[in-house]
């Protein structure tokens, strides 16, 4: 985070969130969302942030090293229906999940949808490219030749610092905003199974999520210590808004009767309440609507 808010690597942001979530195997992971004071406004300054093609090797040897081995997709479609990205939720597809190969672009253009399509040069055009072998599906090993429409997009400065996999990608449309902000907080993939007896059984949301959830070493590890599991900037207040008397209460039916509960109302106040008791007492915040209020 640092490199975002002091470097500002990207510029000056206004505000970011992020999520860290575990991979089956415990590996850690974090989604995070940066919004940019200023748009990036052209598609050369968009290239300089995110590439989608392999660095020079001998000028960034490092970086190159990098990029092989952390950012590469495939191979991958169907003659290569084992690969990981052909599964998704629903079972194994007849194309990527993450639908590579992309296609090859002389200059990155940013699309209808607001997604864009990056600059990948062929190799016959100056494109980079390198082999490996690969493991075909018949268990021999032949040479697989990797060029720019396997490569996921990435941030030069970032991928050399951390050596690691960090897929950035710039989101212009509020389309895609929408989307990164849902996919974020989508939360870890569960899976459940009951074996009894042939007969309906009842079924109890709240004891199925707490069933299904997979916590493993390095995350419990992580919640013990206590470390934030997500981050926002700036903080986001939840008003409240209702009419007179029609405020949510909470209370344990355990310890606490309904007419109980509804006598203590008027000890506790909703940010609504509060802010007409407020407007009684200080008459210099009258001039502020409710959402401008806490703010001042
Ligand atoms: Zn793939």
């Amino acid at each position: 985070m640092d490199d975002l808010r002091k470097r500002k690597i990207f510029r000056e942001i206004v505000a970011f969130m992020l999520v860290i979530e575990y991979q089956k195997r415990g590996l850690p992971y974090a989604h995070m969302l940066v919004i940019l004071e200023t748009a990036i406004e052209t598609v050369e300054k968009e290239d300089r942030i995110v590439t989608a093609e392999l660095p020079d090797p001998v000028r960034d040897p490092e970086l190159w090293e990098t990029i092989t081995t952390t950012m590469v997709d495939g191979p991958c479609g169907a003659e290569y229906p084992n690969a990981p990205c052909m599964q998704d939720g629903r079972g194994i597809n007849t194309t990527c999940s993450k639908h590579f190969p992309k296609d090859l672009s002389l200059t990155t253009i940013i699309e209808r949808s607001g997604y864009p399509k990056y600059q990948r040069h062929e190799p016959e055009l100056g494109g980079y490219a390198f082999t490996k072998r690969i493991k075909q599906p018949n268990g021999t090993y032949s040479d697989f030749q990797y060029s720019n429409t396997w490569i996921v997009p990435y941030n030069p400065y970032l991928s050399q610092r951390f050596n690691c996999h960090i897929n950035t990608e710039v989101c212009s449309s509020i389309q895609a905003v929408k989307y990164i902000y849902k996919y974020i907080y989508k939360g870890p993939d569960m899976g459940n199974i009951v074996v009894g007896e042939g007969q309906q059984q009842q079924i109890n949301k709240v004891q199925n999520y707490l069933d299904a959830r997979y916590i493993s070493p390095p995350e419990a590890c992580y919640r013990l210590l206590g470390l934030k599991m997500h981050d926002n900037s700036p903080a986001v207040y939840r008003l409240t808004i209702h009419l007179e008397n029609k405020q949510l209460i909470y209370f344990d039916p355990k310890h606490q009767q309904p007419a109980n509960a509804l006598q203590n109302i008027g000890n506790r106040d909703t940010t609504l309440t509060a802010w007409f008791k407020a407007n009684q007492i200080y008459p210099e915040g009258r001039n502020l609507i409710y959402a401008n209020y806490l703010t001042k």
